[in-house]
């Protein structure tokens, strides 16, 4: 039996929870108590794929909510941290359908992790009321990530969210990509032309090492610096990084990544989410 360790993550409130509750029969505390969400929970399971029947043993680790991926609170640096290990293999990212362009914010974020991810839109049965229709295989074409509809409520997608979850376990790499600015594309793609010439060998994908080096993460920095094209690299990335720094008149990377970050949570709401005629009539 294949073990798969899920880390669930979200923004307070998200039904993340709810969901592994729904998922896993566990009973798990659900509802808006301070200060008891900074302990990760692990919640283990069995489920079987349908194609072969085989088992996998799903390790569940509800991490606590997070609004982004800094450190401003106790409980963003435990997720954090957590998501940064090798102590997981997919992402599951709760999104609430009834809050998606603030929650693809977030979401942003985790697809840059490198890691596979699956989106979960839950609050599926709330968006519905609300007359919230999104387009979840146009959001999945975006992301390029899987992005199902759940309702830990009703139970809606449970099965489905399940499948995906063995699905992408089963991918060699993640396929997740998050769009940025043409100049910013611009500079990936020197960078990772430049290692396709040089045939760096590499575990994670070039294109996230290239964003992750256009970030100046400290992580991917040390890891490349011990590297025999590192000599020759670098010039292209500060040649990229003076790029964006020109473009965006600032050199704060954190200001500009964040403003692309928005731009795309945005851009992916309004590409595939609509609000229902008679729905907007009534909240007028
Ligand atoms: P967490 O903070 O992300 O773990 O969220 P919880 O699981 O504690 O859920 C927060 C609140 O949302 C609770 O009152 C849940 O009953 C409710 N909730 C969770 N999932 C759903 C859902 O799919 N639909 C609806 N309508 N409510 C939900
Ligand atoms: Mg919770």
């Amino acid at each position: 039996m294949k073990s798969i360790i899920v880390a669930l993550a979200g923004q307070p409130n998200v039904g993340k929870s709810s969901l592994i509750n729904a998922i896993s029969n566990a009973k798990l505390r659900v509802g808006n108590f301070s200060g008891v969400t900074v302990d990760k929970t692990e919640v283990v399971f069995n489920i079987c794929d349908d194609v072969a029947c085989k088992d996998y043993e799903v390790h569940i680790i509800d991490l606590p909510g997070a609004y982004s991926l800094t450190e401003y609170t106790i409980e963003e640096k435990v997720t954090k941290s957590f998501l940064q290990s090798d102590e997981y293999d997919i992402i599951v990212n709760v999104v609430d359908s009834t809050n998606l362009q603030r929650n693809l914010l977030f979401t942003t974020q985790l697809l840059e992790t490198g890691k596979k991810v699956v989106v979960a839109l839950n609050m599926c049965d709330e968006a519905k009321k609300e007359g919230i229709e999104i387009d979840e295989k146009q959001l999945s074409a975006i992301l390029g990530v899987p992005c199902i509809k759940t309702s830990a409520t009703t139970k809606e997608g449970i099965e489905a969210l399940k499948d995906a979850i063995v699905e992408v376990f089963e991918q060699k790499e993640t396929t997740a990509k998050v769009v940025y600015s043409d100049p910013i594309e611009e500079e990936i793609s020197h960078i990772v032309t430049f290692m396709e010439e040089k045939k760096y060998k590499s575990t994670l994908p070039y294109r996230h090492l290239a964003v992750k080096l256009l970030q100046e993460d400290e992580d991917v920095y040390k890891q490349m610096h011990d590297e025999p094209i590192w000599i020759e690299m670098l010039p292209i990335v500060r040649e990229g990084l003076n790029h964006l720094y020109l473009h965006n008149n600032t050199k704060d990377l954190d200001e500009i990544f964040a403003d692309e970050h928005f731009a795309f949570a945005k851009g992916a709401k309004m590409e595939v989410m609509s609000v229902s005629y008679t729905h907007l009539r009534a909240h007028e």
